[in-house]
């Protein structure tokens, strides 16, 4: 097994790869920002090094400073978690020539995924469904363009090869927007991403957001971990998340997951990853890879009994996977509720020091989280100060166990998206089932 492995995050997901790195017996070396020496498993960790000032370009996203941090700890390997450098090439390629461990996926695998059109076309040849499309990028032949999205059929939606975070994004209805939409779109990229290409999609109108969980090893063996549905979300933010996901068979479970599995022995893929689908009368489109751990995880590891993070570690340390894919069984339901410093009637964030906490327990009750009574909330990073999971032989029993978990859930001196939540899960057609990606909104009224 590893030795030492330095965390390069904050927050839930720092404090959830401490925990599986104790049950396995690694060492920890915790990096944060100055504004973040009271983080929990900063204080839990075997060893804590300071690497730099409150923002996160100047310490979690500063990859000398993270390289320093293992070289002078002794560190065997660097565990990314998501967001700040989980998908970024360069920092995966800095660490391997560094001589460290890199806990994801070949720098080689991320490139190949970051780009839009290259994941895709290398998921078509492995067999993955996607969305109608261009098959590749544009270029300035106006008539070529618009004779692809005659072919595709309107509503088309042209999206940057290079984009991330639900932008670089324009839906087109109808030809005479399209010569315009794809210029606009090409201009935004080249600004917002450094990349100036573009691609054409069928655009769905009602889609839902379903992943697959894998996770491969790299050399040769990869299973799928089955669905999770994370259709409720605001401004491309998931909000919610269960598995597995409503409507979706064994059957056509074990088809798509097949589908991902072989993809990833094809591609070489090692680690946990993510497969998106828009997921719609009851087909499923590959819209992008996630090469990083999700903060949705848990819900997944709930109703598999697998630690994904464990896995993580154990793929890391060069194990080939200890299960195979007749041994993953999926078993009742779980869902999770992301619980945010906002607040819950205009999203605005709001940071400062809880003053009291009560965490939720009991049967099915689990709670990520890093806070604490006395604990500030920086406002220099995401708002997300907490995942409630909750999971139950049946959907219906996981969704009553979270409606009283939200209930014991008390942190006061911050506002939080706590009341949002509780309206989610009382919510009848959330309770019915497979609401699609819009329908959120819509029920805030933010209806387009
Ligand atoms: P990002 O990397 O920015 O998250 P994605 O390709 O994952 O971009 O798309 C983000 C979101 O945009 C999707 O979850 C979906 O809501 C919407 N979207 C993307 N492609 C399509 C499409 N072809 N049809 C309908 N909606 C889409």
């Amino acid at each position: 097994m590893l030795d030492k492995v330095l965390i390069a995050n904050r927050g839930e997901i720092a404090l959830r790869i401490l925990r599986a790195c104790k049950e396995l017996g690694i060492k920890t070396v915790a990096v944060h920002s100055t504004a973040d020496r009271n983080l929990k498993h900063v204080l839990l960790a075997d060893e804590s090094i300071c690497i730099g000032g409150n923002s996160a370009t100047d310490s979690y996203l500063n990859i000398p400073r993270i390289i320093a941090a293992a070289e002078v700890t002794n560190s065997i390997a660097i565990h990314p978690g998501y967001g700040f450098l989980a998908e970024n090439a360069d920092f995966a390629e800095a660490v391997e020539k560094s001589g460290f461990i890199f806990i994801g996926p070949t720098a080689d695998t991320i490139d190949l995924m970051g780009d839009k059109v290259s994941a895709i076309n290398s998921m078509k040849k492995a067999g993955v469904p996607c969305v109608p499309g261009s098959d590749g990028p544009l270029n300035d032949d106006e008539e070529r363009n618009k004779s692809i999205a005659k072919r595709i059929g309107y509503p088309i939606i042209v999206k940057a090869a290079g984009g991330g975070g639900g932008r670089g994004m324009r839906v087109v209805r109808s030809e005479n927007e399209l010569v315009r939409a794809i210029e606009t779109t090409k201009a935004e990229a080249a600004a917002a991403f450094g990349n100036a290409t573009v691609y054409m999609e069928k655009f769905l109108e009602n889609p839902r957001h379903v992943e697959i969980q894998v996770l491969a090893d790299g050399q040769g063996n990869a299973i799928h971990l089955g669905e999770r549905d994370c259709s409720m979300q605001r401004r491309h933010q998931k909000v919610v998340e269960e598995a597995p996901a409503p409507g979706v068979s064994e059957q056509m479970r074990s088809k798509i997951g097949d589908r991902c599995r072989r993809a990833c022995i094809e591609i070489g893929y090692r680690g946990a990853g993510t497969f998106e689908f828009l997921y719609e009368n009851g087909e499923f489109y590959f819209i992008e890879m996630n090469t990083r751990i999700q903060v949705e995880h848990p819900v997944t590891e709930m109703i598999t009994g697998v630690d994904l993070i464990k896995e993580q570690l154990r793929i890391a340390a060069g194990q080939p996977l200890s299960i195979d894919q007749s041994q993953i069984q999926i078993r009742g339901h779980a869902v999770e509720c992301r619980i945010n410093a906002e607040d819950p009637d205009n999203f605005v964030p709001s940071p400062g020091k809880i003053n009291m906490f009560h965490s939720p327990g009991g049967l099915g009750v689990r709670w990520d989280s890093h806070i604490y009574a006395g604990y500030s909330v920086p406002p220099f990073y995401d708002s997300m100060i907490g995942k409630l999971i909750t999971y139950g032989e049946s959907r219906d029993e996981a969704i009553a166990r979270m409606r009283h978990a939200l209930d014991e859930l008390v942190i006061d001196g911050i506002k939080t998206n706590i009341p949002l939540q509780r309206k989610i899960m009382a919510d009848e057609n959330f309770f019915a089932g497979g609401t699609n990606i819009h329908y959120l909104e819509k029920k805030l009224g933010m209806a387009k």
